[in-house]
């Protein structure tokens, strides 16, 4: 089948911040064979390219004068099974939520904390997603990409994506190198549950809830996503905006003692973890508006949109929360965001 490949095309309802910047070129591939004529097609093979799933950890500053690819290849597939186990093949295009909403129906145990995180399937190894105690890394067992020069396929086992904390080797070494098209998980088949972090069990108490099931963990984290976060139909975000940054021991026992409510979480024998949200906050910028963009009054690691907001005045704001934590704590955010 012919690509339908567009020119000029804007892409704000392609990234949940709802910026406004144009792909000079834009194509949907649904297959492996779609995807790799577009990257060995000789009009293109030159160009930059641009891969795009749910566009909802992406911030766009500038056009992009390439060629955009949004990833469209859908399917689950059980691929083998025993008693206890079960691996599932997805296409990259699937949107992560179904997925997880498809797993919960089928009592495979293993993503249901991962409910109603935005985006698809193909980008979720890309920084090892993770909430509520859980990681991708948890679940992974293969993934298959295509490089993106060649057209050549490759399996990635899970020590090849050197996953770390909203991290994989995609976002490193082979940053823009490969384009996921096939995730393989490895979900439980035997009943375990992961509610020992966050709201979870007092908000299954509040749902009335005595016997935990699958269903009802990944309701509970459905209602405190949504009850914490902002909804992008209704306000442009990306999420976090920062990754919770891991500083030396040394470094945050001298902090607890100028603020001794500093939260803090364990991270290896050196290091401890601190969230962003709090330090922004401290900083002051927990609902503070600048214009068109802000800190979000709830979450005040979610940079929002209020409407008409340009990639670049976001980033700016961006740019003035990390110097503002810089200068009171000694400590540089880095963004997890994906800035184009
Ligand atoms: C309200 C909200 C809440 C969120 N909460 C969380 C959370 O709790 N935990 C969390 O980890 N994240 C969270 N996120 C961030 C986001 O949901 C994830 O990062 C998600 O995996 C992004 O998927 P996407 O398809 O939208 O990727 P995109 O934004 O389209 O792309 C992200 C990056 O991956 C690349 N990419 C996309 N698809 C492919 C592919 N198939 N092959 C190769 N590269 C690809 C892109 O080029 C880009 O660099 C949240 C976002 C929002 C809006």
């Amino acid at each position: 089948m012919a690509l339908h490949i567009q020119q000029n095309i804007s892409l704000q309802p392609f990234n949940t911040f709802g910026i406004e910047a144009k792909a000079r070129f834009f194509v949907e591939v649904t297959t492996i064979d779609e995807l790799k004529s577009i990257l060995l097609h000789a009009d293109y093979q030159s160009m930059p390219k641009l891969m795009l799933g749910g566009g909802s950890n992406m911030l766009f500053t500038q056009d992009f004068d390439g060629l955009v690819i949004k990833m469209g290849i859908k399917g689950i597939e059980k691929m083998r099974e025993d008693s206890e186990n079960v691996w599932v093949k997805v296409g990259a295009g699937e949107i992560w939520h179904d997925f997880v909403l498809y797993c919960v129906g089928q009592g495979w145990y293993g993503v249901e904390n991962l409910s109603l995180i935005y985006g698809t399937v193909g980008a979720a190894p890309m920084q090892n997603i993770g909430a509520y105690g859980v990681e991708l890394k948890d679940v992974f067992d293969l993934l298959i990409a295509v490089d993106k020069v060649s057209g050549n396929q490759q399996f990635f086992t899970h020590a090849d994506c050197k996953f770390g904390y909203r991290e994989s080797i995609f976002k490193q070494e082979l940053k823009d190198k490969y384009v996921i098209t096939e995730v393989i998980f490895h979900l439980s088949k035997k009943p375990y549950f992961n509610t020992s972090y966050g709201a979870i069990q007092q908000t299954l108490a509040e749902m009335g809830i005595t016997q935990v099931s699958i269903k009802a963990v990944s309701d509970a984290v459905i209602k405190i996503r949504a009850s914490k976060l902002p909804n992008p139909e209704q306000v442009g975000n990306a999420g976090s905006f920062f990754k919770n940054p891991e500083i030396l021991k040394i470094h945050f026992e001298n902090l607890k003692e100028q603020y001794p409510q500093m939260p803090s979480y364990p991270a290896g024998e050196q290091k401890v973890k601190v969230p962003a949200g709090w330090l922004i906050e401290q900083c002051g910028w927990r609902g503070k508006r600048i214009g068109n963009v802000g800190s979000h009054k709830d979450q005040a690691l979610v940079i929002v949109n209020y409407g008409n907001a340009t990639g670049l005045e976001i980033k700016d704001l961006a740019l003035k929360i990390q110097q503002s934590v810089i200068e009171k704590f000694d400590i540089c955010l880095d963004m997890e965001v994906n800035i184009v």
